[in-house]
C-alpha cells in the first residue's frame, strides 16, 4: 500500500514535466524543467559529477584526479570516446580511493599525497583538475584550499572542481566545469583580439571537432580553440584572444560563454552541426557574426554544392525510411531539435520527444516542429519511457547507453547518439552515418524475429 501511494506521489510530482503537444495541459511552453530530479523516479539523467567530467574530460593534456571512493573514477574516456590527436593523459583516472577511515578522520592527507605523487612520478604536468564527489562533500575537506595551497607549490593550476553527485543535477555539474574552465582562462586575459573562433560545447566524439574545424578552414575562418574536445592547455589559454565563440552544445556551454562575454567580451552564438539545414545555417551565421563577408560567400557555396550531393543520398534511403516514428531521448535540447528536423528530412515522424537539461526556449522550440500529439518530457524514467515509446508506436528509439536496452527489450530499433557512438554523427558527413545507421537499425530483419 505504501508503495502505491508513493508511485502515485511520483506520478503527480512528474505530471507538469511531460506534456502532449495540443493536449489538454496547454502549450509545451509551460512545461516543467531545468529544475532537479524527483526524489525516487530514478531517472536517464547522470550525476553532478558525470556532468563536470563530461565537459573537461576532453583536456588531452589535462589530469584528473577524482577524490571519492573508486567507483566515481570509473567514469572515464572509454566510456566517453573523445579523440585526441596530441596527448593522450586524459584517457587515464586517478583516484584517492577513500576508505572507511578517510570517511572518519577526513581524506584530505590522502589528496594532498596523490597530488604529490603526480607531480614526482610524472614531468611536464601542465594542469591538474580535482573532482569533489559525494563523500567530500559530506565530511567536508577542503579541497579548494589544498587546490590553493598546490597551485602555489607547483606553479601550475590545480583547479577544483566541486561536484558531489548529490550537490544538484547534470546540468549544475555542467556548470562547476565550466567556472573550472574559467578558473584556468582568467590570468590569460587578453586586450589583443583575432578574427578567429572558439567552438564550445563540441567534445570530438568519433572527430567530430576535427570535421567541424575543416569545414572553417575550407570557408577562411581560423579556430582558436574547441571546448573541450581535443584541446590542450596551450590551446586553452590563447582562448580569450578570440573574436567570436561559437556554441554547440547549449545545455552545457552557454553557462562557459555568458561568462567568457562578461570576462574577455566575446560575444556567441548558438550552432548546431546535426543535419544539413543546421550545418548550412550554422556556417552561414558564423561568418555573419564575425563580419567576414568572403567566408560567408565561401560557406553559401560550400553547403550548396554538400546539400545538393547529399540530396541524391536521401532520396536513395527515403522509400526505406518513409513514415516510420522515431522517439527522441537525448541530453541537451539543441540535439533534440536537430534531430527532428533531421527525422523530418528523412521523411520520418517524430512522436516522442525528451531530453535531460533542456531549457523552456528549446522545449518552446521542439513543440513548434512536432506534429500534434507528441509527447514532450524533461528529464523522463525508464517507465515513462518505455510507456510513450509503446502507446505512439515508436519504430525507433534514439539515445545513449543507458536507453539502449529499454528500446531493445521492446523490441524497438536504437541509435546511439551519445558519447559512445563510434562514427561522427555532425556536419554533412554525419548526415550520411546517419541516415545509414538509421535505415540499418530500423529495418534489420531481426525485429521480425522478435515480435
Ligand atoms: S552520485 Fe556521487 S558517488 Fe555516485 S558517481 Fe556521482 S559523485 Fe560518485
Amino acid at each position: 500500500m505504501e508503495t502505491e501511494n508513493s508511485n502515485r506521489n511520483i506520478l503527480d510530482a512528474r505530471r507538469s514535466s511531460i506534456v502532449v503537444k495540443d493536449g489538454c495541459n496547454g502549450p509545451g511552453g509551460g512545461i516543467s524543467c531545468d529544475s532537479n530530479s524527483v526524489s525516487g523516479s530514478v531517472s536517464q539523467r547522470a550525476c553532478v559529477y558525470c556532468g563536470a567530467r563530461v565537459v573537461l574530460n576532453p583536456i588531452t593534456d589535462a589530469w584528473h584526479i577524482v577524490h571519492g571512493p573508486i567507483g566515481c573514477s570509473s567514469y572515464t574516456w572509454d566510456i566517453r570516446g573523445s579523440l585526441t590527436s596530441g596527448e593522450d593523459i586524459y584517457r587515464n583516472s586517478f583516484s584517492t580511493d577513500l576508505q572507511e577511515t578517510d570517511i572518519i578522520f577526513g581524506g584530505i592527507r590522502k589528496l594532498e599525497a596523490a597530488v604529490d605523487e603526480l607531480m614526482e612520478k610524472e614531468d611536464n604536468v601542465k594542469l591538474i583538475f580535482i573532482y569533489a564527489t559525494c563523500i567530500v562533500g559530506v565530511i567536508g575537506d577542503d579541497v579548494e584550499a589544498l587546490c590553493k595551497m598546490k597551485s602555489e607549490q607547483y606553479h601550475i593550476p590545480v583547479i577544483p572542481v566541486k561536484s558531489p553527485g548529490f550537490s544538484g543535477n547534470k546540468s549544475t555539474g555542467y556548470r562547476m566545469a565550466c567556472d573550472a574552465i574559467m578558473n584556468v582562462l582568467l590570468p590569460h586575459k587578453s586586450e589583443e583580439k583575432r578574427t578567429a573562433i572558439n567552438i564550445l560545447g563540441d567534445f570530438n566524439l568519433a572527430g567530430e571537432m576535427w570535421i567541424i574545424k575543416n569545414y572553417f578552414r575550407e570557408i577562411g575562418i581560423d579556430v582558436i580553440s574547441g571546448f573541450t574536445g581535443d584541446t590542450c592547455y596551450e590551446d586553452m589559454i590563447e582562448a580569450p584572444k578570440a573574436a567570436l565563440n561559437i556554441v554547440q552544445c547549449a545545455g552545457s556551454s552557454t553557462y562557459l560563454a555568458n561568462r567568457m562575454e562578461e570576462e574577455f567580451g566575446i560575444p556567441f552564438i548558438k550552432v548546431s552541426f546535426f543535419g544539413i539545414e543546421d550545418t548550412t545555417n550554422s556556417l552561414i551565421r558564423t561568418a555573419e557574426a564575425l563580419g567576414n563577408e568572403l567566408a560567408r560567400k565561401k560557406a553559401v557555396e560550400f553547403c550548396r554544392k554538400k546539400g545538393e550531393e547529399l540530396e541524391n543520398f536521401l532520396s536513395r534511403y527515403r522509400k526505406n525510411l518513409e513514415g516510420k516514428k522515431a522517439a527522441i531521448y537525448v541530453g541537451g535540447g539543441f540535439k533534440a531539435i536537430s534531430l527532428i528536423r533531421q527525422f523530418q528530412a528523412m521523411g520520418m515522424e517524430t512522436v516522442v520527444v525528451g531530453t535531460q537539461t533542456g531549457k523552456k526556449e528549446d522545449y518552446e522550440m521542439i513543440e513548434s516542429l512536432v506534429k500534434s500529439d507528441t509527447i514532450i518530457l524533461d528529464d523522463a524514467n525508464p517507465a515513462e519511457l518505455e510507456t510513450f515509446m509503446k502507446e505512439k508506436g515508436a519504430d525507433i528509439l534514439v539515445g545513449g547507453v543507458k536507453e539502449r536496452p529499454l528500446a531493445y527489450k521492446l523490441g524497438i530499433a536504437f541509435c546511439d547518439h551519445n558519447h559512445e557512438r563510434k562514427f561522427p554523427l555532425a556536419g554533412f558527413e554525419g548526415v550520411v552515418n546517419f541516415t545509414m545507421e538509421i535505415n540499418k537499425s530500423i529495418n534489420s530483419p531481426v525485429w521480425g524475429y522478435i515480435s
